[in-house]
Parts: C-alpha cells; sequence; structure tokens
C-alpha cells in the first residue's frame, strides 16, 4: 500500500517519509506528486508504530474487570486520541495493518477487536504515570480550592516535570511583544507599561495575588483584546523586546506533541487529555466576579513550572497559552518582567467592537 507524507499530521512520520525522498502518486489520499511510502518496500515508519501500539492490549488480554467505556477499535483511537493521521479511520486501518505487517499476524485481534491501556485500570501503575496520580483534573481543582492547598499528594511533580521538558520552546532575544492597558487619550508612559508593582497585583489565571508577572501577548490586537477594551476606550500598547534568550512551557502545541519524538508514549496517553484540561483551564478569560480560589489550580501548576529547569539548564522564564479573546492570538505570561525592555507606548482608540453572545442555558 502506498501512502505519502500528506496522509500524516505528525511532524516526525512527515520528517521520516521526506527524508526517503521517493516521489510519486498515493493511493491512500490521492495526493499527486507527493513524498511517498511503500509498505511493501520500506520499512522505515515499522518500529515507530510498533512501540506506539505497544501499549494498547486487545480486550481478551484485558482483565474482565476493565472499564468497558475505556474500550475502543485501535483505528478510532488513533485518529481521535492521536494527532497523527490526515485520513479517515478506515484507511488507517489498512495502512496501519501493512506498516505493522509483522505484529498483525502475531496479534490480529490488537487491529480487529477492541483495545485499552492496561494500566489505566492499575492503580499502581496509573500513580506512578498520571500527572494527577489517581484522581482527575476536576478533582484536583476541588481539592486545591476546597482543602489542601499546599501539599502535592495529588500532583505527580516528576510526570509532570518529565512532560513539559517536551514542551519547551525557546524564544530569542530580541523577540517584540505587546501589553495594553485602558488608559485616558495622553495615554501611559513607558515607565508604566510593566507589570504592577510587587504586592499590588490582584491574581490572574497564572499569577497569585501579590506576584507580579508580565502578561504579554503576540500581537498587539491581541494585547488590545485581552484588555477587554470596549468601544470610544482608549488604549496605551507598549512594545516589549526581549533581552536575552529563554525558554517557556507551550501549552498550545499539546496536540503536536508527537509519540515518535522519543517522549514516553504511555506516559503521554495516560496524560494528554490532563494537559489539554490545564490549557483550557489557563487560557479560560477572567469573569468580573470570579472568586480568585477559581485561579488557585493554574497558579500551582504555574508555581511549579518557575520550580522547574529546561533543558538547557535554565529556568522556565513563562508559560505560552492561547487567546480566547482574539482567535488565532496567544499570550505568555513571564515571571520575570526584568527579562524585558519597554522600548514604545502608542495609544490607540477603539474604534468598534464586535460582540457576540448567546443565551445561556438554564
Ligand atoms: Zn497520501
Amino acid at each position: 500500500m502506498i501512502c505519502c507524507e500528506k496522509c500524516f499530521k505528525d511532524a516526525e512520520i512527515k520528517g521520516i517519509i521526506r527524508s526517503l525522498k521517493r516521489k510519486g502518486d498515493c493511493e491512500t489520499c490521492r495526493s499527486k506528486n507527493a513524498f511517498i511510502y511503500d509498505t511493501n518496500e520500506n520499512n522505515e515508519l515499522t518500529d515507530n508504530f510498533n512501540h506506539l501500539l505497544g501499549i494498547y492490549t486487545s480486550v481478551s488480554s484485558l482483565p474482565k474487570e476493565f472499564p468497558k467505556e475505556k474500550l475502543s477499535l485501535l483505528k478510532d483511537t488513533l485518529k481521535d486520541k492521536w494527532n497523527i493521521f490526515n485520513i479517515g479511520s478506515e484507511w488507517i486501518y489498512l495502512l496501519i495493518r501493512d506498516i505493522c505487517k509483522e505484529k498483525y499476524e502475531e496479534d490480529p485481534e490488537l487491529f480487529d477487536s477492541p483495545v485499552g491501556i492496561l494500566e489505566m485500570n492499575e492503580s499502581a501503575e496509573l500513580k506512578a504515570y498520571s500527572i494527577l496520580i489517581d484522581h482527575n483534573w476536576d478533582v484536583f481543582k476541588e481539592e486545591i480550592k476546597t482543602n489542601n492547598r499546599f501539599h502535592k499528594s495529588y500532583i505527580n511533580t516528576s510526570a509532570l516535570e518529565a512532560l513539559f521538558s517536551y514542551m519547551e520552546i525557546n524564544i530569542e532575544k530580541g523577540q517584540k511583544l505587546y501589553r495594553a492597558r485602558i488608559s485616558n487619550q495622553n495615554g501611559y508612559p513607558i515607565a508604566e507599561m510593566g507589570a504592577p508593582p510587587a504586592g499590588k497585583s490582584s491574581s490572574g489565571r497564572v499569577n497569585p495575588e501579590g506576584i507580579n508577572y508580565l502578561y504579554l501577548a503576540a500581537e498587539n490586537k491581541t494585547a488590545i483584546s485581552e484588555v477587554r477594551a470596549a468601544a470610544y476606550d482608549y488604549v496605551t500598547v507598549g512594545e516589549f523586546i526581549l533581552e536575552e534568550d529563554v525558554t517557556v512551557v507551550d501549552f498550545t502545541e499539546i496536540d503536536k506533541i508527537s509519540p515518535f519524538s522519543g517522549i514516553d508514549v504511555l506516559q503521554l496517553a495516560i496524560n494528554i487529555e490532563h494537559l489539554n484540561k490545564i490549557n483550557i483551564e489557563i487560557a479560560k478569560p477572567l469573569r468580573r466576579n470570579d472568586s480568585p480560589l477559581e485561579y488557585l489550580p493554574t497558579q500551582y501548576i504555574a508555581d511549579f513550572i518557575k520550580s522547574l529547569q529546561s533543558k538547557n539548564g535554565q529556568r522556565y522564564a513563562g508559560i505560552k497559552y492561547k487567546s480566547t479573546l482574539h482567535m488565532e492570538g496567544f499570550n505568555i505570561a513571564f515571571f520575570d518582567e526584568k527579562l524585558f525592555k519597554c522600548t514604545n507606548a502608542l495609544v490607540y482608540e477603539v474604534d468598534k467592537v464586535d460582540y457576540r453572545y448567546q443565551p445561556l442555558d438554564e
């Protein structure tokens, strides 16, 4: 069977297929003159997929009490839980069977009947692998808000640290980022565009009350959206220049972490949904009447990231997350505002705001 680079979303797999330098027409996704992989002649993807498939067990080999809701067909799991393929589940079935021919001959059930991850149902294994031990994010949130604030019994810090190391990105000295403040028509001077003074900041999704972080946006439109200026407001936007190379933890690309990047695949499979929940929670806009307690769970995660070192031995400088107020935009919360110099502050007038709303379900 012939597939091609375009049949996949996963960057590692695309890279392997491109490196084979074979061009032709794809019989799977019908792309013409693409970099192709022929399962009859190539085997460069076999080890990668055998390794990934190795975390799954077919239903007949799982214990009887394994929860049925955690079972699904391999082709559906590969389509829905992983961001590997660009093709439908029927094509995934045919392709994976050909890529992993020998595994299919040894254990056809793995491909043809429902599968599950054995460790998901074993308390000791789950405790070792899951970042939330044997809880879920909602239980952790409730615990930290209402019961046990500074105790680590709900977080597996070594698993979390290992996963963050695959979410690192470097940002180079000289990068320009933006922060906005609602102002009057004269605007704020450059000196007043930084983070609030220590002890004065109110709590946010990433910073606890009194600890000042510098929240910056990648574009000035995102920065203006983030302060939620109304029509005819004046907004001062400061331009900030990064003064040294830094490493941050990037939550915006969680779904692009490749299971073929050398990561512990089982650990990633068990935690991918937890990581997505953390990402959604960090990006959630603050509401006027939110209780500051709402922000404790993400503040806890941020504080932990702040205490860790990146692969190059530097401490992480911040957290990157999606903007929910400006689609396609992203924000970075930096732990130390001294990493930046504000070089310019421009005043804008907001001439139009596009409100979108919907009735709240009872
Ligand atoms: Zn293709």
